[in-house]
């Protein structure tokens, strides 16, 4: 097994991913599928081993947002259906279409762009219908009877599906929510009429597949809830599901001192002892992710929690200590340790930012170490 040399890394629970998987399952009307969003190295967390986990807990497909990170997938060797849900240059489509990759279409001059005698496969499109997130996708029906046309006319072309993305399936307030179902239905109506061949629907996220799994189409695309978070705090309350996180990050005591009072710690001196107290350093720091606003937070060492102290540095930082602990000691700066837990949301919180950001946030220089019914089972070490 590949393994690394330091002591800070990323602890991958893939049992969580199957348990988050299994819960969604049974939420969904018994023909929904489920398409796992495993964008952004599978948010941080891994993408290769989630997308395998995922898939052995019957997930029916990928999604990323980038062609590259498809490409990625299917070099790893998998077959399964995977779509890119993002932009992809058109000049890029010959290579899609070699993979049996799925593009995202919404622009009329994007099908113009793309050459069919240089696809050497016929090119999988899923259409994209903008109903309110305002970000890509077809607006109005007169777009789409621009392009649908050029899709019909080319054999090289063919459309698998059509989709749209939820902006605030989410929130308290579903009027907006609504407002995008109402547009997708109109866009729907005047589609069935233009369009005969069979084709696939999807919508949900997270967020709308737990929470209205009676609304979903033939499959939801599942990303932060896989991971076992919530997308909201609306959500967490609601609790649709029971989710179980699989993301920790954990580190050991890699020296212990004793300070007099008045000593400071770290750049800028920002930090003094108040009395004589117990100093302990983390071998981990912003070029890690671990960004310099966490300064404060609290880590957990004995299953105790204790602050942060002093300015972050690029790969180290400084925590108060209620005792002198071994070099080695255990620190977990997002998990359990026995009773107490540093939560992925605790640190969203404290960065007025989203759970989502987190595991995203911890760079490609902490090892992730994936674990699978209490046993390590691989590690990833891309600093090799
Ligand atoms: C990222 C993404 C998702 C997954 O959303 P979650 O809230 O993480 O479930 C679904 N659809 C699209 C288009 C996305 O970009």
């Amino acid at each position: 097994m590949e393994t690394f040399y330091r002591d800070s890394w990323v602890e991958v629970d893939l049992s969580a991913i199957e348990y988050n998987m299994n819960n969604l399952r049974k939420r969904l009307k018994p023909d929904t599928k489920i398409y796992a969003v495993v964008k952004a190295n599978a948010y941080g967390h891994g993408d290769e081993q989630v997308a395998k986990k995922a898939l052995e807990s019957g997930a029916d497909g990928l999604a990323v947002a980038l062609l590259d990170e498809a490409l990625k997938l299917r070099r790893a060797g998998f077959v399964c259906p995977l779509l890119v849900m993002g932009w992809t240059r058109p000049q890029d489509a010959p290579l899609a279409a070699e993979l049996e990759i799925s593009l995202t279409v919404f622009q009329e001059e994007w099908l113009k762009k793309v050459d069919p005698s240089a696809l050497s496969k016929p090119l999988k499109l899923h259409m994209k219908w903008d109903t309110g997130m305002g970000r890509i996708g077809v607006r109005t029906t007169e777009e789409m009877d621009r392009i649908l046309p050029i899709i019909k006319n080319q054999p090289s072309f063919v459309l698998e599906a059509v989709f749209t993305h939820f902006a605030t399936a989410d929130d308290a307030r579903l009027d907006y929510f609504e407002e995008q179902e109402r547009r997708f239905y109109k866009l729907l109506n005047h589609f069935e009429r233009v369009w005969s061949e069979n084709v696939e629907f999807h919508t949900g996220n997270s967020a709308a597949s737990m929470r209205f799994p009676e609304r979903m189409k033939n499959f939801v695309r599942f990303g932060i809830s896989m991971y076992g978070l919530y997308p909201s705090d609306v959500v967490k309350e609601e609790r649709p599901i029971d989710l179980k996180p699989a993301f920790s990050l954990q580190s050991r005591l890699v020296h212990v001192k004793k300070l007099e009072e008045q000593e400071s710690i770290s750049y800028g001196a920002t930090y003094q002892t108040e009395d004589e107290e117990w100093i302990g350093t983390i071998p981990l720091g912003y070029a890690d992710g671990w960004i310099r606003k966490l300064q404060g937070l609290e880590v957990l060492v004995d299953g105790k929690r204790h602050p942060i102290v002093g300015r972050i540095c690029m790969d180290q930082f400084m925590i108060r200590l209620d005792q002198e602990y071994p070099i080695g000691t255990k620190v977990t700066l997002i998990g359990k340790q026995g009773d107490e837990e540093v939560t992925t949301d605790e640190v969203a919180d404290y960065l007025e930012t989203i759970n989502y950001e987190v595991p995203c946030m911890i760079s490609h220089r902490v090892p992730r170490l994936f674990i699978d019914g209490g046993q390590i089972v691989e590690i990833n070490n891309p600093v090799k």
